[in-house]
């Protein structure tokens, strides 16, 4: 990994659609299709977000198509769960496979066979060493493998023992099948790779009809050519399992030829993107599951009210490089906070509560004012209720203020967003010193925050009235890790104690009430939030997505 990218790097081309124009162009392909392979073994996260809206994106903007493949060649560690978030995952991101969902699994019979053909062509042995007995002598990179002894078997036995893997003659670990290339390669993903296994395991869909699963290297390459994949795009980490993925497609009789393309993964700062790490999070309870809103999950970022356009503008402003690279959470939060400030609705919620009585306000009275929703589009507008009591946000109030404060203190005059301008005219303490009230005037002449007289004021307010004002939980989140560059081996020394915060008692405007689990709304002057499924009717919890600004940058020292 290199130097943390802040830059807005090219939008639109890239090497990828580079090569895929060059092939339209030469007529080497006439339809392009890609296709994105995840393996069931986990949710989705925004790494994978990076993939899927560019296996999408060209397929799309190409006039192709894009396949949803399983990747579930190992059964130990895949799950129907994982299945059915990944497909809700990827609709939600906005991308649709039509009728393209596939299995590699679908294809074990036709995987079986031609590893029968390799095996019938002298290409492919039964190895009886064990798996560290054929990891001690792949050799090193400046020392060439050795050769098993069992590599000169004769096609027939090879071929009876394959079988008899087949049939669940041999436990687990017993043998293998190994493809027959050079144990002296320079790229020891060609000394004779391991390409079956024995696996006694239940399926999630071919449940126990196989006990031998194919290698990744075996199944993946093969699937692309039997879906027709003109360009297999995948991560960098591949490279160089690529002239094994063409030695297979140049040795077995495949029906198409495809061509493995690979790109620079996405590394975040502040960010663990190992499937492995993700999911030790959730099964030793580091956070509350894979949804949970801190997990760079895109069931996380939904919940926590991230819209699929603002992944989908990230991926755009990442770019598609061959290099890898680092880039800064600030870039994603910036994506966030673009689509936000354009799409969600402004509303009124105070986090920590003080409550200020309007002296001169008619007692058991109150009015509707208008509210706009969204400054953008002014003709939208909501109604809130103005009273003697309101809550206005503790840190709008100070009692010895410095000279730079233009909020409440006694004697100091603010408008009140929407509403009118009050003057703050005593504070009220308990016995304890704290302000627990303030006592206000308001001005009648100034309803809808102007006065008549042109007199200004230097701040300007949210305030919620106590009178239908709702309670509520709010979250707040900060990132996971405290390190920009968490240590996915050693993670749980890197975990960020006040990744999250819990505020209750917040009051919000009743109409909060009516937005949707999932849809962000803005509370003016504080940042985006959005109601959580842990919700119940009359006790809504909300999540804050993200704040107005950086605040996190700043405590941390700032960038
Ligand atoms: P593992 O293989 O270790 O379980 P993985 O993250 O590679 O984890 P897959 O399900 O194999 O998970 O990934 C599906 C696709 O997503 C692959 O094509 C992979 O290259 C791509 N992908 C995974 N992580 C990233 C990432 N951080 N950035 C971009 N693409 C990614
Ligand atoms: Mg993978």
């Amino acid at each position: 990994m290199t130097a943390v990218e802040t830059a807005t790097t090219n939008v639109g081309r890239d090497f990828i659609r580079d090569i895929i124009q060059s092939d339209l162009d030469a007529k080497r392909v006439s339809t392009v299709v890609t296709r994105f392979p995840p393996e069931p073994n986990g949710y989705l996260h925004i790494g994978h977000a990076k993939s899927i809206c560019l296996n999408f994106g060209v397929a799309g903007e190409f006039g192709g198509r894009c396949h949803l493949r399983f990747d579930d060649t190992n059964p130990v560690k895949e799950e129907q769960e994982y299945i059915d978030a990944i497909e809700r995952d990827v609709r939600w991101l906005g991308f649709d496979w039509g009728t393209h969902l596939y299995h590699a699994s679908e294809y074990f019979e036709q995987i079986y066979a031609w590893a029968e053909h390799l095996i019938l062509a002298g290409k492919a042995y039964v190895d009886d060493q064990s798996q560290d007995e054929i990891r001690a002598t792949r050799g090193t990179l400046t020392e060439p493998g050795t050769d098993s002894p069992f590599r000169t078997r004769s096609v027939d036995e090879n071929l009876d023992l394959f079988r008899r893997m087949r049939a669940g003659e041999f436990p687990n670990g017993a043998r293998v099948l190994r493809a027959k290339i050079d144990m002296a390669s320079g790229n020891i993903n060609l000394r004779d790779p391991v390409i079956y296994r024995i696996l006694h395991a239940t399926h999630p869909r071919t449940g126990n009809a196989w006990c031998i699963y194919p290698s990744y290297d075996f199944a993946h390459g093969q699937s692309d050519a039997i879906e027709g994949i003109t360009h297999s795009i995948c991560t960098l980490e591949f490279e160089d399992h690529r002239p094994l993925y063409d030695w297979f497609i140049e040795n077995l009789p495949v029906p198409s030829r495809p061509h493995q393309y690979e790109f620079a993964r996405l590394n975040l700062t502040y960010t663990v993107l190992s499937k492995r790490v993700l999911t030790t999070l959730v099964r030793d309870k580091f956070v509350d599951g894979w949804d949970d809103p801190r997990m760079p999950t895109l069931a996380g970022l939904r919940r926590r009210g991230v819209p699929a356009e603002a992944l989908r503008e990230f991926a755009k402003r990442i770019g598609v490089a061959k290099a890898n690279s680092v880039v800064d959470m600030a870039m994603f939060d910036f994506s966030v906070r673009e689509v936000l400030n354009r799409v969600a609705e402004r509303r009124m919620a105070v986090l920590a509560p003080l409550k200020i009585v309007i002296e001169n306000y008619p007692e058991g009275s109150s009015e509707e004012i208008d509210a706009i929703d969204h400054p953008d589009h002014p003709e939208k507008t909501r109604k809130i209720r103005f009273g003697r009591e309101l809550f206005v946000e503790r840190d709008d109030f100070m009692e010895d203020p410095p000279k730079k404060f233009f909020r409440l203190s006694v004697g100091r005059e603010v408008r009140l967003r929407w509403a009118y301008f009050v003057t703050c005219r005593e504070v009220v303490k308990n016995e304890a010193g704290e302000v627990i009230e303030l006592r206000c005037t308001y001005d009648p002449e100034t309803r809808g925050g102007n006065a008549p007289d042109g007199r200004k004021v230097k701040a300007t307010i949210h305030w919620v009235s106590a009178a239908d004002a709702v309670d509520a939980e709010v979250r707040l989140y900060n990132p996971l890790f405290k390190s920009p560059a968490p240590n996915a081996g050693d993670f749980a020394s890197d975990i960020n104690p006040d990744s999250l915060e819990v505020l209750r008692g917040c009051k919000l405007e009743p109409s909060l009430l009516d937005v949707p689990v999932g849809t962000a709304v803005q509370f003016e002057r504080q940042g985006y939030f959005c109601p959580d499924p842990d919700s119940r009717p009359g006790a809504p919890v909300f999540d804050r997505t993200i704040g107005l600004r950086d605040t996190w940058a700043k405590m941390q020292g700032g960038k």
